[in-house]
């Protein structure tokens, strides 16, 4: 076998394997389109069959292959066809494709099958005429689309192309003298032609399921791409985003998309075209039938009846694609695409559609959490402002509440000891022992109550007062507080050590009450030995941990939280005078700086009070 022959016997052997393809997909499906593209098949294939089984068996059946040509001779109007699935074809080009088919019909009944050269050309001008318009009509529908359809149909332009090539050459054959070199070449591109032709109409009309996944993927990607680069991710965002892919990929405007509204029950549509809804269509319909049954559904208006019909007819429209938008447990949403005309490719049009709705699906259950999140942060963060606001006034009412009281309570108060202390002076006869006695006590508990009213304003001052924050070398905090303690600290014989004070950022004159409560207290609440205090600082990660160590009389710990609280002590006045206020305004001012205060300390042996302040840096 030549290279010539076994060329020849390829592309034979494709195109009867192309119209077994095809001739079996419309057998599977039995659908109006796969029945005219295994017609395409066939009339190019009849022909071969024909001429193999005439050549096998050397019958002479003259009349079979006069039916062979009859075949071929129809393969570019029953191309033609297929081009009506795609776009109008104008009506004069239709008309003239059967006409030129009829009259080749004729002319091989005149000629028996053996055309004369011119006739043939003839022919040949029908078939370039016809198949080269289909190859414009692809490769418009092709660029027109996207997925697979596009690929598909670029494609079935390509085997048209190559078919309309193969057929010029053959025309261009005819009028070369033979032998020649030129027609040897021709033969070979011719063939060559062919079997790409062959090639590219597989990849087309029968192309493997793999090939259509893998484009399938690449337009899923693309799409997912397109998702997100989405700058408004919103569910009107994401609607739009919809409308714009399936408007590109399908190749039309007129697109409804519509969301599920819980609270009204109703199919709501975001995009429209001429006020089309969900609405207009028949209950028992094609559109509800794919809301109600969760399936992705194509259908041609010929098969539409009643209502469905009349919106077809609204929209001038051919086709209808109804595929729901479905998340794990529900329909949410519908998307409606009308053709004008039809879909070569239906099976692979509704796939698309469908991955657009299944990753805009995808997309909107995200907003929906992200959105319900937010929401539910927000509902969280005005609670916390409610409650913060609620503190802040019983805050603010119990400090104006303090700060009057002691206000007002020493006015009276003076009055008091004043008249007490009058009575004393003018009256000195008239008393007696006991009557001084009383007396003194008023006085004293007169004093008393205004050192207490005076601590309780100290304490409320730290709230009202404005803080003023900078940056303190607490070396100088307490060396001012041994400072103001001088009298004591002599009294007692104090011995005061202090360690590593670092510089923080606080309020200078809160610090210095601090440390000068914990230092006074350290000195008063000594035991039998003279008082040994230290004062250090060590750094523990972003705070400096502070201590003030004494040698005193210890605190037990049933007490160690009760002693933080507003007059609470633990002596009477006559063992160790005080008010009770100290350690409250030390816990205050640790706390506004952030810290955290707290003792340690055993019976007998000593105390150490610990607090924690902010580092800088
Ligand atoms: P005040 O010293 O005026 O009583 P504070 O609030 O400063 O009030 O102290 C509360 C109580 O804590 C004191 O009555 C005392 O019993 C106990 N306390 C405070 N500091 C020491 C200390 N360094 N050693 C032993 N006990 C202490």
């Amino acid at each position: 076998m030549t290279i010539e022959e076994f060329l020849t016997q390829l592309t034979r052997i494709f195109f009867v394997l192309l119209m077994v393809i095809t001739l079996v997909d419309y057998l599977r499906y039995r659908d109006r389109v796969r029945r005219d593209v295994a017609l395409v098949f066939v009339s190019l294939s009849v022909n071969i069959i024909i001429i193999i089984f005439v050549q096998a068996t050397g019958l002479q059946l003259p009349w079979l292959l006069r039916l062979g040509a009859v075949a071929v001779l129809a393969q570019p109007y029953l191309l033609l066809r297929l081009v009506r699935y795609l776009r109008p074809v104008p009506r004069l080009l239709y008309r003239g494709a059967v006409l030129a088919m009829i009259a080749s019909w004729v002319l091989v009944l005149i000629f028996q099958g053996e055309f004369p050269p011119p006739v043939l050309l003839l022919i040949i001008a029908y078939f370039v005429a016809i198949d080269g318009y289909t190859v414009l009509a692809f490769f418009r529908g092709g660029s027109a689309s996207t997925g697979v359809v596009r690929h598909r149909l670029t494609y079935a332009a390509a085997g048209s192309g190559l078919l309309v090539v193969a057929l010029f050459l053959v025309g261009v054959r005819l009028v070369l003298p033979d032998p020649s070199f030129a027609r040897t070449i021709l033969t070979s591109l011719i063939q060559l032609a062919a079997i790409l032709s062959t090639l590219a109409y597989y990849l087309a009309f029968a192309s493997p399921r793999w090939l259509r996944q893998m484009w399938q993927m690449l337009e899923l990607k693309r799409y997912l791409e397109e998702i997100r680069s989405l700058e408004n991710r919103t569910v009107a965002g994401m609607v739009d985003l919809l409308h714009q892919s399936v408007a590109r990929a399908m190749d039309t405007d007129m697109i409804v998309i519509a969301l599920w509204d819980d609270t009204a029950q109703v199919l709501e549509p975001q995009r429209t075209i001429k006020n089309v809804s969900p609405a207009d269509f028949d209950a028992e319909g094609v559109v509800w039938q794919a809301w109600r049954d969760r399936t992705p559904i194509a259908r041609q208006q010929r098969y539409l009846t009643g209502a469905d019909a009349q919106v077809m007819q609204k929209l001038d429209a051919e086709t209808l694609f109804v595929v729901p938008l479905i998340t794990s447990d529900r329909a949410i949403g519908l998307v409606m695409v009308f053709l004008r005309f039809g879909s070569l490719f239906v099976d692979d049009d509704l796939r698309l559609l469908e991955i657009y709705a299944q990753q805009t699906v995808t997309m909107l259950e995200n907003f929906e959490m992200v959105e319900k999140l937010h929401h539910q942060a927000e509902a969280l963060e005005l609670k916390v402002q409610e409650r913060t606001k609620a503190l802040q006034r019983s805050n603010d009412e119990l400090r104006q509440f303090a700060y009057i009281a002691s206000h007002d309570l020493q006015e009276p108060l003076r009055t008091v000891s004043n008249y007490l202390q009058l009575i004393e002076s003018r009256y000195p006869d008239k008393l007696d022992d006991a009557g001084r006695e009383f007396i003194a006590f008023a006085v004293d508990g007169a004093v008393r109550m205004k050192n207490l009213i005076n601590a309780l304003l100290t304490y409320s001052r730290i709230d009202s007062r404005e803080r003023k924050i900078t940056l303190v070398d607490c070396q100088k905090v307490v060396d001012e507080v041994q400072r103001l303690l001088e009298a004591t600290i002599k009294e007692a014989e104090a011995d005061i050590t202090i360690d590593n004070m670092p510089k923080i950022r606080a309020d200078e004159q809160l610090l210095v009450q601090l440390f000068q409560n914990l230092i006074s207290n350290a000195i008063k609440y000594h035991g039998t030995e003279k008082p040994k205090i230290q004062v250090s600082a060590v750094r523990d990660k972003n705070f400096w941990r502070f201590s003030v160590q004494d040698n005193g009389i210890g605190i037990e710990p049933q007490y160690m939280e009760r002693i933080f609280v507003i007059f609470q002590r633990l002596h009477l006045q006559t063992e160790y005078p005080g008010t009770g206020i100290g350690l409250a305004i030390c816990k205050k001012v640790v706390e506004l700086h952030g810290g955290r205060i707290w003792v340690e300390s055993e019976a007998g042996k000593g105390t150490t009070f610990l607090f924690t302040l902010p580092a800088t840096g």
